[in-house]
């Protein structure tokens, strides 16, 4: 196996960025991005707070066909310029292999969603760009198939990993997923791919959101991923789980206490 291996890798993003190699990376922004001004303003906030990435979907994998979709192309011209604004790199989802070449002129990773952990096709496409690639956990997979679907990135010639355990489905309902908390250790036992946590797909209410994010840091997590909103109710996507840019701040504050050991 191609993860079995040798020492924690380290992902290089953009400039001195990187996932792995001992550092917390905080990823932060909004589920989706909706507008010029709401991605804008939630780009500078995270990044005052402590993000150390923007997150954002232009590309929406939404379960219900009525509901948003994402702005598409518009979208990712809102984060390349949020990102220029700000100096954050950006991670966002690419949906699908005609969407690749359009997403990657754009992002510094790129990430595929629960819902494409097995699409075989797309993992190689991106794994072809080059780019570093977040991959999301399927909810309804194994942590050997979804280390089997990293192994499909690595065997395309992209090292440049980094997993992301984001829920899973489980009997229990009262939270929207069940955080497998256990993944985090384990994974970083047998692979050495940097692991991150999205707590937010995970539980779907905002009230756990930091709680969950500081038992990430304490397992041992490369960094979280976290949907951030200024006005969750108005939310086009996911507006549930969306905490404020204050509680991002509070979160940030709080898991470097835990890293620190506090
Ligand atoms: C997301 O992070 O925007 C997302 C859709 O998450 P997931 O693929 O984990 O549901």
């Amino acid at each position: 196996s191609l993860l079995a291996t040798g020492e924690p890798s380290v992902v290089p993003v953009a400039g001195d960025r990187s996932v792995g190699g001992g550092g917390f990376t905080v990823i932060a922004g909004p589920c989706a991005v909706e507008d010029e001004t709401q991605l804008m303003t939630l780009a500078r906030e995270v990044r005052d707070h402590g993000a150390d990435l923007l997150r954002g979907g232009a590309f929406k994998p939404r379960t219900s066909p009525y509901a948003f979709q994402g702005l598409g192309g518009e979208g990712l011209r809102m984060l390349r310029e949020a990102s220029e604004a700000t100096g954050l790199p950006v991670v966002t989802e690419v949906l699908d292999v005609a969407g690749v070449e359009a997403v990657a002129e754009v992002a510094h990773v790129l990430q595929i969603g629960a819902r494409n952990g097995q699409n075989f096709a797309l993992l190689r496409e991106v794994a072809l760009t080059g780019l570093p690639v977040l991959l999301k956990r399927g909810f309804g997979c194994t942590v050997e198939e979804w280390l089997h679907s990293a192994e499909y990135l690595l065997m395309a010639g992209n090292g440049h990993v980094v997993l992301c355990e984001r829920g899973i489905r489980t009997f229990e309902n009262a939270t929207r997923f069940t955080l497998d908390i256990s993944a985090v250790p384990l994974v970083k036992r047998i692979s050495h791919l940097p692991v991150v946590v999205d707590p937010s797909h995970a539980c779907g209410r905002s009230d756990l959101v930091e709680p969950l994010a500081a038992v990430a840091a304490a397992a041992g997590a490369d960094g979280v991923m976290v949907d951030v909103h200024h006005d969750a109710d108005a939310a086009r996507c996911d507006g549930k789980q969306a905490i404020t840019p204050e509680e991002f701040g509070a979160l940030v504050h709080r898991t470097g206490r835990v890293l620190r050991g506090l």
